[in-house]
């Protein structure tokens, strides 16, 4: 019986010239982490699609999910791989079909590539199509909708023969768009907006801003399980918390209340470019959509805006909230993200925020502390959890020796014996 293997198939976009191969060769090697939990004997390039080979010969469906999920992935199939050998991929023809459930019509679509088979495309059609109606002789052969296609691809000396193919999430291979730093909170957008930047091929390092002292740590850990069910995309290295409960409580004694959120979040954007420009990332990104809440108002989304002089991503920006969730529960976030989890943003919270913040009122109350001081504290005291799921993440050299002057992350969650505070040690 012919082995099965995954054949999988990327966009040509982003590919062309030079770049071709960088993108091919990151997408093979984000596959293999990817495929860690399986036994993958082997993947390589073959003609414009990438070959996954299990070590017992038998790729099965777990596996195409699993590179389904995968950025750079356009479509997988499960394919049988045979020799240059009518017999041999007829057999195999007849058994996709066979496999490919409740149908009425088919047609079989020949390919050849890189190839110096005798045979040519109408051929193959012809002599698998004659077997298979031989086979199949109460289904119709229909060549514009068929319900099934029997695809039978030769490239060098071997045939691949599938029917079906999974829908993968597109984009690029994560480590193809450079880095960016991510503003995440636990609730539905921030996720989702970090998924769809990493689907862009960019190496997302996420930020989380915890109400911490003045609250539990459970967003913390909200946070971390985000991550961690996004862990087959690849896109997140390292987890970024700054307990930011204790300034929070100072803000709020100094600053008008309506201009509480605002003045939170220059914070939190001041901080978390500091962070971006150690980690050598290029943008932030952000999960706000227009007018979804008092603080994305044009106005706000401004008066905030002006503490960064990097790039600020916003993917959500015309998104409706019902797309949003729909999107995170395909990504497998919608619910965590549903858990109540008090975090900064629910901290001394004002009755009434302002909606269109006054430029130079926000100015009048951003002077009244001494906001250069807590900046830097809120960055001296930042704490992190490594996440080995993405191979191009690579932490940074400057934090690599300021590494003592950060206090390690010690989440330890409550009932959990095992204290972390390794790098990495908190993932998995
Ligand atoms: P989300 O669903 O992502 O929490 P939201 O609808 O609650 O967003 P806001 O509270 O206005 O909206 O937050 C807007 C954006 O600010 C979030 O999408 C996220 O990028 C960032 N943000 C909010 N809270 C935090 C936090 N605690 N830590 C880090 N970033 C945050
Ligand atoms: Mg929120």
């Amino acid at each position: 019986m012919a082995d099965r293997v995954c054949l999988v198939h990327y966009h040509e976009i982003g590919l062309k010239g030079k770049n071709r191969s960088t993108f091919e060769n990151q997408l093979v090697t984000n596959l293999h982490r990817a495929l860690r939990s399986f036994d993958v004997a082997d993947i390589k390039r073959i003609s414009g699609h990438i070959l996954v080979t299990a070590a017992d010969g038998m790729a099965t469906d777990d596996m195409a999910h699993a590179i389904s999920r995968v950025p750079g992935v356009a479509r997988v199939s499960v394919a049988y791989v045979c020799r240059q050998d009518p017999e041999e991929y007829c057999a195999a023809a007849v058994r996709a079909l066979g496999e490919a459930g409740e149908f009425g019509s088919f047609k079989v679509h020949a390919r050849r590539s890189s190839t110096n088979y005798e045979l040519h495309t109408l051929d193959i059609n012809r002599l698998v199509g004659s077997v298979l109606c031989e086979k199949f002789p109460n289904k119709k052969v229909e060549m514009h909708h068929p319900d099934v296609t029997v695809i039978v691809m030769v490239v060098n000396a071997s045939v691949y023969v599938y029917t079906d193919t999974g829908v993968g999430v597109g984009g690029l291979p994560v480590g193809t768009a450079g880095k960016v730093v991510t503003l995440l909170s636990s609730g539905f957008d921030s996720p989702v907006a970090t998924w769809m930047v990493g689907r862009r091929g960019a190496v997302c390092v996420p930020v989380h801003f915890s109400g911490r002292p003045m609250t539990a740590d459970t967003s913390e850990y909200l946070c971390q399980d985000i991550i961690n069910a996004m862990a087959p995309s690849g896109m997140v290295g390292r987890l970024y918390v700054v307990p930011f409960g204790q300034k929070q409580r100072e803000i709020s004694l100094c600053v008008p209340q309506s201009l509480r959120i605002i003045t939170y979040r220059r914070v939190m954007f001041a901080v978390a470019e500091r962070i971006a420009r150690m980690e050598g990332a290029k943008a932030l990104v952000t999960g706000e959509s227009l007018g979804q809440v008092a603080s994305q108002t044009l106005e706000n989304i401004s008066v905030v805006n002006e503490m960064v002089s990097m790039p600020v991503l916003r993917p959500l920006i015309g998104s409706d909230k019902q797309e949003i969730m729909r999107r995170a529960e395909e990504i497998g976030t919608y619910d965590i993200s549903a858990q109540d989890a008090a975090d900064c943003c629910t901290l001394f919270m004002p009755r009434r925020p302002e909606t269109h913040a006054k430029p130079d009122m926000v100015h009048e109350a951003w002077d009244s502390f001494d906001h250069d001081a807590m900046i830097e504290e809120l960055v001296q005291s930042v704490e992190y959890v490594d996440f080995d799921q993405c191979p191009s993440y690579k932490p940074p050299r400057q934090l690599r020796a300021r590494h003592r002057e950060l206090a390690p992350a010690r989440f330890e969650r409550r009932g959990d014996k095992d204290a972390t505070g390794e790098k990495g040690a908190a993932t998995e």
